[in-house]
């Protein structure tokens, strides 16, 4: 199975649709993480969720979408470059019986945040309560509530690969009957072939009777953004004290990025070059 994501329209019924498969990449997301299963589910279909909503980025830049809670799960965010190149993350509690909770534990008086961040212009964020069942059913509530738009998601993962079908009326959409029709195609998908069949396939076998015109298939991947740079930007936040103190301890400072897990470590002398170089650039 091929990390791709393809894009249709069905044009009579102003409908528009997406499917998306991650499977090398969201391997990589979570390897060495250590994510209880129920964690690592959530963040792939949160990955896929991200996917499918960074397809109508039309401005270089990257799309965000971001679960906050009190429950078990403290943070969880993914990123999606408009390359398609995405990571993620999650922040839990380590203390707590994951076998026993499921999803409505997890996010707990929790909201979800969706911010897209062009290279230039303004960024624009969006927040709802995580109010449903499952991420799908936030999604959905999601979209009705902030962009008034009839979506509905599927989502299906294993412990290694995650499936996603978005399904979105257009502001021209023919009928709600057209749109339940869809809907009722499309909810006979079963878990088993999402995971098993490539999406071309999946996508001839659904929806072979209506006009549908396949749009676009791209590529995912993942993709840190992590650099030698800016790791040393967030580094020079801690005071200069605290900085001497781990140089004097062990004679560099170690760090790790928290998405890939990459390790970088900066003596005394990369940290003093890039002081004078990031007061420089602040001077012009
Ligand atoms: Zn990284």
């Amino acid at each position: 199975m091929t990390d791709k994501i393809h894009r249709f329209i069905f044009d009579t019924f102003g409908i528009r649709g997406e499917m998306v498969h991650l499977a090398a990449s969201s391997q990589r997301m979570i390897e060495a993480h250590n994510y209880p299963s129920l964690i690592a589910d959530l963040l792939q279909q949160a990955a896929a969720v991200n996917v499918l909503l960074a397809t109508t980025l039309k401005f270089e830049g990257r799309i965000s979408i971001q679960l906050q809670g009190s429950g078990a799960l403290k943070m969880l965010v993914v990123q999606t470059t408009h390359e398609l190149g995405y990571r993620g993350v999650a922040h839990f509690d380590e203390q707590q019986d994951y076998s026993k909770l499921g999803f409505t534990d997890l996010i707990k008086d929790g909201q979800m945040c969706i911010t897209i961040e062009p290279v230039k212009g303004r960024r624009y964020q969006g927040v709802v309560p995580l109010e449903g069942n499952n991420l799908a059913e936030c999604v959905e509530t999601y979209f009705k509530q902030s962009e008034q738009l009839n979506t509905r998601i599927w989502l299906y993962n294993d412990s290694s690969q995650v499936f996603g079908l978005l399904i979105q009326a257009l502001p021209d959409m023919l009928s709600e009957e057209s749109f339940q029709h869809l809907e009722t195609l499309a909810s006979t998908l079963t878990a088993d072939e999402c995971l098993t069949v490539e999406n071309d396939v999946l996508l001839h076998r659904l929806f072979h009777d209506e006009s549908v015109i396949n749009l676009t298939e791209e590529t995912v991947k993942f993709s840190c953004e992590c650099s030698p740079e800016k790791m040393l930007n967030a580094l020079i936040l801690l005071s200069d004290d605290e900085i001497e103190e781990i140089l004097q301890e062990s004679g560099e400072v170690a760090m790790t990025c928290e998405f890939c897990l990459n390790h970088y470590a900066f003596n005394e002398v990369d940290i003093k070059q890039h002081k004078s170089m990031d007061g420089n650039s602040t001077q012009h």
